[in-house]
């Protein structure tokens, strides 16, 4: 029989890292809150390939003794608790005593320290998890951990990590996380050389957000700050009417830590129900403080997701705080006085946004997938639903095939236009019975084969503007439009970067509206940076970029006749993939003459 065994250290701490350490990301956030904890007002945090081959964390907090450092890295070291109650007191980031060693047994980690009043620095190197030596240095008060090598010893996680690309978002994002929860430290961040943000230290929340991102999200914001006993909700909420296309601009802080907590997350969508459109997340950076021990942070080993003791009432009373704010602000008129960027035009382009995950190949549903076309180029259909007849001896004739190019045999019009409903849908007699074409999808439809041909080309249509649009970003969108400024400078745009973060938009495609423009670039960069975009494809990236654009191309007239009827009709079944909407969705549903005589119990 196995005999039960101790494990060594070395083995439970690199256990201990699974759990803790599951992404470069977390390397960063563990030591960034050493950081603090040690008082640092200054952290510069550096990190290279998505943080595969360096991560850098330098603080002046109050740094250790040799001692200190040496035992700093033992399991379950802390300076910070004592015994299991003081977790109910908690007011430091760290408590467990598990980040060092942890990340020391999946790295090459080098510690270099200086506490004041010793003139003389320690630096201890561990590697993969043994201890390669200890000795001084010289160094500034404060301490500086570089992390190399992640997971080398460890092939197994190394293969779980996704892009640099990723790693290198989330290791942004933490670092934003905590510059906003600590507004008083100046924070650096340089990703492979390049500065992605250095913000000094700010007096005001207000500030960190204008340098982190942008003055213009800075000046959305209304402060918030509502008390109740034991809790208290304050920081800056989004003006009424301004809402986003992603969540993350919505950023909640509990007893200062950045974390999820789906209670919160929910009580503010609630909160802004009325406020901004529909499928629009408010914009909020806000803390909830309210005694440690209503808070459980020992949930998660990462610590990211919290769980309340009494989740009702922390929901009801975030709404209560919130809504009472939003009135507050309804009352003094501000809704009057708002700037418009949540103009319906862009509240649809983030409904539409789903479309864009979708896989790019055409799925033709259910309602039409019987109506596949039959016979040697003609539009004859097996359930004789196509719009199109031609005499039916070469429909006999014909060998079935869908491939060959639907434009070139004459064609009569078979459906016959019987009227409009609602302004959208086109009504048809057909010899089989009666379609209904949905004019919005025929036109994206249509719209989208048009677009991709003129990207092929490379002959897209650009419009001046007579005023540039000017468009603040945060750093880090402005650092991904940087990135595809040339593929969109290809595609009928003309955006010039002018002055850090700042880009100026000069021309548009030529199928936009010149006052889209803004809103439309802001939702494609909410698109890169979920990673929905398909950068290491240029056709996926195409196919995308004409996905979106057919829904903002089309304009659809109010009235349509018979012509208007029939040349669309004829546009369409002209595109290879008639049967449905760019995004998936049927162009027209047939009722056929056993359908009407069962509904109509004939
Ligand atoms: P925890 O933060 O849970 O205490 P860690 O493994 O993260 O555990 O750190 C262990 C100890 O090392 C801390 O309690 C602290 O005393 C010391 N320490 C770690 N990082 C720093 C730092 N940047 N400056 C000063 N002391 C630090
Ligand atoms: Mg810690």
């Amino acid at each position: 029989m196995a005999k039960v065994r101790i494990l060594s250290d070395r083995v439970a701490n690199q256990i201990a890292a699974g759990e803790v350490i599951e992404r470069p990301a977390a390397v960063v956030k563990e030591l960034v809150e050493n950081s603090l904890d040690a008082g640092a007002t200054r952290i510069e945090v550096e990190f290279r390939n998505g943080g595969r081959s360096l991560m850098r964390v330098e603080d002046n907090g109050l740094g250790m003794s040799r001692d200190d450092a040496l035992l700093a890295l033992e399991r379950h070291a802390t300076s910070k608790i004592l015994e299991a109650a003081d977790l109910d007191r908690l007011s430091s980031y760290g408590f467990r005593g598990e980040a060092l060693p942890s990340i020391a047994s999946v790295s090459r980690f080098e510690l270099q320290t200086r506490e004041s009043g010793s003139d003389v620095g320690t630096e201890v190197l561990v590697n993969g998890g043994k201890f390669v030596h200890v000795h001084d240095c010289g160094r500034p008060v404060g301490t500086r951990i570089e992390v190399t090598h992640l997971f080398n010893s460890v092939p197994a996680r190394r293969k779980f990590l996704k892009t640099d690309q990723t790693e290198a978002a989330h290791i942004v994002q933490c670092v934003r996380l905590y510059a906003l929860a600590c507004p008083q430290t100046a924070f650096t961040l340089i990703e492979d050389g390049r500065v992605i943000f250095r913000s000094p230290e700010c007096a005001t929340l207000a500030q960190r957000i204008a340098e982190i991102f942008g003055r213009q999200t800075a000046e959305s914001l209304v402060s918030l700050d509502a008390a109740e006993t034991g809790l208290r909700l304050s920081g800056l909420i989004g003006r009424p009417g301004i809402g986003r296309g992603t969540r993350h601009e919505m950023i909640v802080f509990v007893n200062q830590r950045p974390v999820d907590s789906r209670t919160l997350s929910y009580a503010l969508i609630e909160s802004y129900h009325e406020s901004i459109p529909k499928g629009r997340y408010p914009l909020a950076f806000v803390f909830f403080d309210c005694d440690p021990s209503a808070v459980d942070v020992n949930v998660h080993p990462a610590k990211r997701e919290v769980r309340f003791r009494s989740e009702p009432t922390v929901r009801s009373f975030v709404i209560r705080a919130v809504l009472q704010r939003l009135r507050e602000l309804g009352d003094a008129g501000v809704r009057m006085i708002e700037p418009a960027p949540t103009a319906p035009n862009s509240a649809d382009l983030t409904n539409a946004m789903p479309a864009i995950s979708r896989p790019p190949i055409e799925t033709p549903t259910r309602a039409v997938a019987v109506s596949v076309p039959l016979g040697g180029g003609s539009f004859v259909r097996a359930a004789s639903s196509g719009p199109f007849t031609r005499p039916a001896e070469s429909v006999a004739s014909a060998a079935p095939s869908y491939t060959i190019p639907p434009t070139e045999a004459p064609l009569t019009l078979a459906w016959r236009f019987v009227g409009l409903a609602h302004g959208s849908y086109a009504l048809f007699e057909t010899a089989a019975g009666l379609v209904l074409l949905d004019r919005r999808a025929a036109h994206e439809r249509v719209w989208f084969e048009r677009l991709k041909e003129q990207f092929r080309a490379g002959t897209v249509p650009s419009q001046r503007l007579l005023l540039p649009v000017p468009m603040e970003l945060d750093p880090i969108s402005a650092s991904l439009l940087l990135d595809r400024l040339v593929f969109l400078n290809a595609h009928g745009f003309e955006i010039s970067e002018f002055g850090r973060n700042f880009y100026r938009v000069e021309a548009v495609p030529g199928w936009m509206e010149p006052a889209d423009a803004e809103a439309f670039l802001r939702n494609l960069l909410g698109a890169f940076r979920e990673g929905r975009w398909p950068d290491s494809n240029p056709e996926l990236a195409r196919d995308e970029l004409a996905r979106l654009a057919a829904l903002k191309a089309v304009r659809l007239p109010s009235a349509a006749g018979d012509s208007d009827l029939r040349v669309l009709v004829t546009e369409l079944f002209a595109t290879q993939t008639p049967l449905t909407s760019p995004s998936g969705r049927p162009t027209y549903i047939e009722l056929n003459h056993n359908e009407l005589s069962r509904r109509f119990q004939k």
